[in-house]
């Protein structure tokens, strides 16, 4: 295989400051035949096994359920797809992992079973395991002998995970540590045979555990009473003097941060392939039911409002998909060029996921509100019947919800999102400084009206090149004004961050529409071009609304007044009609009777 070179892997968060071709991403257009099989073998397994099965799995006992569907799951390789050959697993790259789980998520509580075994369940182990631990534990997660769960939450420590109280004292013989704590909202918890526990060793080195169900001293709790993903178990677990051997201390002592933080990245970004898949079926079930009811003797499809909901809904998840996968492909060609660099399996694709952290984060935080909007409005066009629970979208409304709080809530991701770039700029990996620096300069020049020069996708080019220099502006000024205190301005880094999502998206969508159009003609991409403008048009008010915000907030007289116009300048909106870009998505969606983006 080709050795990647630094020059062709681009560094996490270079976005901000650099322009990407086009033809280094990738774009969902280029799955290939193999890839399609798989999603097609998981569409099946969805309609087999689990949509004729949602009530079951919801009100049922989701001990008895779910590990069945699991099973069933293992026996076509699902548990263990992107696990290597050596352990029994089908040793798929990243993508296709990300793939399957864009499959998945339409699947409610199953999703969030499956996917916590798959992730956060199997990948502390694979990672960080000692080849002992391997070879004992992943055969049988993969084939669905044990099922496993991650147990860092506790009821005093959420957000503040390191904060947990979760004892582990070694015994006399040193042979041993004795567990004592209780973790909280473990999803398989009812079921899981094997969970990754975070402790204090001595109340002080925060360290994690391989703890199996059987050990003695190991509880749990009722099954929590939720909102949404019903059928999925989430319970208390509990550990009163559990014996654990030393053999399953996993990782190092003192270094459980490592784990649970960088394993969280990996689980930040499958979280928005999960939820595009969610976006994506919503936009089916809700298409074909506005062609279907009719109100003032015409399907509600026909009217102007309901289209623009359609559009919007498409847009979104259109836009989630494709961010999705740009920075999936970067993480997938950054750990080949680690792997390259001599790197070992287990730390390549972790330091890859690590260098993308800021680009994981922007994910998480939209796609789980692409999903959540996509939700809402799914039940508003049901309008009655998408408040009933006989109608699939009830349940998708109340499902999304959860997204928005685990893998770390939005408010922590938003603030990771901008505090990952500034320690990246402060520790010399990606200059900030220099093109903050540049921006400053600018506002003090003559603006250069001079608009793009009319070729495919210029002016949308410097739209979002102008909302990088926006985002630089703000965030240069606030860490020049506030140093190591920006922290305590939380309102601030959560505008800019809002910014950061908004830009990293639209440039995104910019990119896979450039792409679509060098691979098969500007005509091809008709349907993207009108998707990324309506979206840049509402990029540019947001950014305006959140930048101006932040200025009014961290400066003053003369400063603030330089910064508005600049402001003002970098987020002056692209003159397009979005109302007929809505309209002829709307028609396409309508006409295919289907998401078909
Ligand atoms: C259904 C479900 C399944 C789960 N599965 C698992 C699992 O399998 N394993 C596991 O370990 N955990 C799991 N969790 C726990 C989940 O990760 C936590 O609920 C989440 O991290 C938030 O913690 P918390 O609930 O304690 O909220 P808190 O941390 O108390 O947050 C409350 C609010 O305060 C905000 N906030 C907190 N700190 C700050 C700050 N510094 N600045 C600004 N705002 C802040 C939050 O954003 C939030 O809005 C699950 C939770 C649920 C509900």
């Amino acid at each position: 295989m080709p050795q990647v070179t630094t020059s062709e892997v681009t560094r996490g968060g270079a976005f901000l400051i650099q322009a990407t071709p086009a033809e280094r991403i990738f774009i969902p257009e280029e799955w290939n035949e193999e890839q399609r099989q798989l999603a097609q073998l998981c569409e099946d397994f969805l309609e087999k096994e689990i949509y004729p099965r949602l009530d079951e799995i919801d009100y049922g006992d989701p001990t008895q359920v779910m590990p069945e569907i699991l099973r069933k799951a293992a026996e076509l390789g699902f548990l263990g797809l992107t696990v290597p050959e050596a352990y029994g697993g089908l040793g798929a790259d990243f993508l296709t992992g990300m793939l399957f789980t864009e499959k998945m998520g339409p699947s409610h509580s199953f999703a969030v079973a499956l996917l916590a075994h798959t992730g956060i369940g199997t990948l502390p182990i694979l990672y960080f395991g000692t080849p002992e631990q391997k070879a004992k534990y992943l055969p049988k997660i993969v084939t669905g002998e044990l099922f496993a769960a991650y147990c860092l939450t506790e009821p005093g420590s959420g957000s503040d995970a390191l904060g947990a109280r979760t004892k582990a004292i070694p015994t006399a013989d040193g042979k041993a540590y004795q567990l004592t704590g209780q973790k909280m909202w473990i999803t398989n918890g009812g079921f899981a045979d094997l969970f990754t526990v975070f402790a204090k060793v001595n109340g002080e080195q925060f360290t994690a555990f391989l703890v199996e169900r059987s050990f003695p001293g190991v509880s749990v709790g009722a099954e929590e009473k939720k909102m949404g993903i019903k059928g999925s178990s989430t319970r208390q677990v509990f550990f009163q003097e559990t014996p654990v051997p030393v053999e399953n201390v996993l990782g190092e002592i003192g270094k459980g941060h490592v784990i649970a933080f960088n394993i969280l990245n990996i689980g930040r970004i499958k979280l928005a392939a999960a939820t595009t898949g969610s976006c994506k079926r919503l936009v089916d079930v809700c298409v074909r039911y506005a062609k279907e009811r009719h109100q003032f003797n015409r399907p509600i499809a026909s009217f102007g409002a309901i289209q623009h909901k359609l559009a919007d809904m498409a847009i979104y998840t259109w836009a989630s998909e494709t961010a999705t996968y740009r920075a999936s492909a970067d993480i997938q060609a950054y750990e080949k060029y680690l792997l390259d660099q001599g790197q070992p399996y287990e730390k390549a694709l972790l330091g890859a996921a690590q260098e993308y952290a800021a680009e994981c984060a922007i994910l998480k935080v939209f796609g789980s509100e692409a999903l959540d909007y996509v939700a809402d409005e799914a039940v508003q066009i049901h309008g009655g019947y998408g408040y009933s629970a006989e109608y699939p979208v009830e349940r998708a409304y109340r499902d999304s919800r959860i997204n928005r709080i685990y893998e770390g809530t939005n408010e922590i991701n938003r603030m990771l999102s901008v505090d990952y770039l500034l320690r990246k700029a402060m520790k010399g990996e990606l200059d900030l400084l220099s093109a903050a620096m540049k921006v400053q300069g600018e506002l003090m020049s003559i603006p250069e009206f001079g608009d793009a020069n009319g070729a495919f996708l210029a002016t949308e080019k410097k739209a979002v090149e102008n909302l990088k220099k926006a985002i630089l502006m703000v965030a240069g000024f606030s860490a020049q004004k506030y140093m190591q205190k920006l922290a305590d301005e939380q309102e601030v880094l959560m505008a800019i961050a809002d910014m950061l999502i908004d830009t990293y998206v639209v440039e995104s969508m910019l990119l896979r529409t450039e792409k679509i159009a060098q691979r098969n003609g500007e005509s091809a991409a008709t349907d993207a071009l009108a998707m990324t403008q309506a979206f840049l048009v509402d990029a540019q008010e947001r950014t305006a609304s959140a930048g101006r915000r932040a200025i009014l907030h961290v400066a003053e007289g003369d400063e603030r007044r330089v910064l508005l116009m600049g402001l003002k300048r970098f987020t002056k909106p692209l003159e397009v009609d979005t109302v007929a870009l809505r309209r002829q998505i709307a028609e396409k969606l309508i006409s295919a009777e289907k998401y078909c983006f």
